[in-house]
C-alpha cells in the first residue's frame, strides 16, 4: 500500500519483547530500562492477527525482532505460524546471536529465509565491554551455525563507534573473504543510550576510505531494496554494506514501519509518532476498524526523519524497546 508520498510500503518489523540478554552500552543504559508487564506485551495470536491484516494490505515482507527475540518462550512456534501465514512472503530475523546456535536449523526449518546478526568486535574484552557482559564464542558459533543452516544470506551488523571498534573494519572485511558473509557497517545513531554521543560517530566516508584497500564495486544487495549501499570487493565471498541514517538519509526509499512489543504501530523508527493497535485490539476492534487505522498510519507516515536536527524528539524509547 503507498503512503502520502507515494512510496510503497510493504515491509513490517515486528518486535516480539522488549527484553534481551545483552546490554548494548548505546542500546541500553547501564541500568537497563524497566521491562514491560508481561500483560502489555502483544500475544502471538495478537500479532498474528495483525499480520494477516497487513498482509490483505499488501504487506509482503516481515521481520522480527526485540529486544531479543529469541529469549521469549514460544518463539519457534509463533515463527512456524507467522512463515505459514497467506501473504508472507519474506519472513527474516535479526539478532544478536547469543542463542542462535542450537536454535539456526530450526529457524529455517519453520520458514525463517535468513538473519542478521549484530556484532560489534571479534575482540572477546571489547565484545564483554560492549555488551556488558556477552561472550563472543555464542556469537560466533551461532553465525557459523545460521551459515551451516543455509540461512542465506547471513548478515553481520557492525555498529562502527569511534576510539571503540572503529580500528576493527578491516578484520570484519576479511570475515566477508572467509566466509560468505555479508558485512554492514552502521553509524552509530544519537537515539537511546547513545543520545549523546557525537564525537563517537564514524560517517560512512570515513568507512569507506577505511576499506580502500578492497577497491569496492557498488553492487545490488544480497537481497532486494534495503537502507544499505551494497559493494563488492577484492578477494570477498560476501559483499560489504553501509547503513548511514544520519550523514545521508535513505527516507525516500523508505518502505517500512514498525510493531512494538506492546502493540505500537511506528511509521518511522526516528519519530515519536505511534498508534496504540493493542488498545483497539483489546478493545473488541473488529477486521475492519484495525484495517483502517493501519491505512491511517501508513498514509501519514512522515516524509522523512529530522534525527540529529535542532528540536528533534524521537527519543522517547530506546532501540530495544523499538527493535532497531
Ligand atoms: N537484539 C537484537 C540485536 O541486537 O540484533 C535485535 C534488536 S537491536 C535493538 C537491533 C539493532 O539495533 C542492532 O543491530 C543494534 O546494533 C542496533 N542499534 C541499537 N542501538 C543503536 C544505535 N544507537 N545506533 C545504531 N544502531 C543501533
Ligand atoms: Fe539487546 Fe540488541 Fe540492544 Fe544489544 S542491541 S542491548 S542485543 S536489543
Amino acid at each position: 500500500m503507498d503512503d502520502q508520498y507515494q512510496r510503497s510500503i510493504e515491509y513490517l518489523r515486528i518486535s516480539i519483547t522488549d527484553r534481551c540478554n545483552l546490554r548494548c552500552r548505546y542500546c541500553m543504559p547501564a541500568t537497563g530500562v524497566p521491562w514491560l508487564p508481561p500483560e502489555d506485551i502483544l500475544t502471538y495470536e495478537e500479532i498474528l492477527r495483525l499480520v494477516t491484516l497487513c498482509t490483505g494490505l499488501g504487506f509482503r515482507k516481515f521481520r522480527v525482532t526485540g529486544g531479543e527475540p529469541l529469549v521469549r518462550k514460544g518463539v519457534l512456534g509463533f515463527l512456524t505460524e507467522l512463515a505459514q501465514t497467506e501473504g508472507v512472503e519474506d519472513l527474516t530475523l535479526t539478532t544478536n546471536g547469543i542463542l542462535l546456535r542450537p536454535m539456526a536449523a530450526k529457524l529455517k526449518e519453520v520458514g525463517v529465509k535468513r538473519v542478521n546478526i549484530s556484532l560489534d568486535t571479534l575482540d572477546q574484552d571489547k565484545f564483554e565491554e560492549v555488551t556488558r557482559g556477552g561472550r563472543l564464542g555464542d556469537v560466533l558459533a551461532g553465525i557459523h551455525a545460521s551459515l551451516e543452516a543455509g540461512l542465506n544470506p547471513v548478515k553481520l551488523n557492525m555498529v562502527v563507534i569511534r576510539n571503540f571498534n572503529d580500528t576493527e573494519l578491516a578484520d570484519f572485511a576479511k570475515l566477508a573473504q572467509e566466509y560468505p558473509l555479508h558485512i554492514r557497517f552502521i553509524e552509530l545513531m544519537p537515539i537511546g543510550a547513545s543520545a549523546a554521543s557525537g564525537e563517537e560517530l564514524v560517517s560512512v566516508a570515513e568507512m569507506k576510505q577505511r576499506l580502500d584497500f578492497l577497491n569496492l564495486v557498488p553492487v545490488k544487495g544480497p537481497e532486494g531494496a534495503g537502507p544499505a549501499q551494497h559493494y563488492t570487493g577484492d578477494g570477498l565471498k560476501g559483499s560489504i554494506g553501509f547503513i548511514s541514517a544520519l550523514s545521508q538519509h535513505f527516507c525516500a526509499g523508505c518502505n517500512r514501519v514498525r510493531l512494538t512489543a506492546d502493540g505500537k504501530l511506528k511509521p518511522c523508527l526516528h519519530s515519536t509518532q505511534e498508534f496504540d493497535l493493542r488498545e483497539l485490539l483489546r478493545g473488541g476492534a473488529s477486521d475492519a476498524q484495525l484495517r483502517e487505522a493501519i491505512t491511517q498510519v501508513v498514509w501519514h507516515k512522515p516524509s522523512r526523519h529530522n534525527m540529529g536536527l535542532e528540536g528533534w524528539q524521537g527519543r522517547k524509547r530506546v532501540m530495544s524497546q523499538i527493535g532497531g
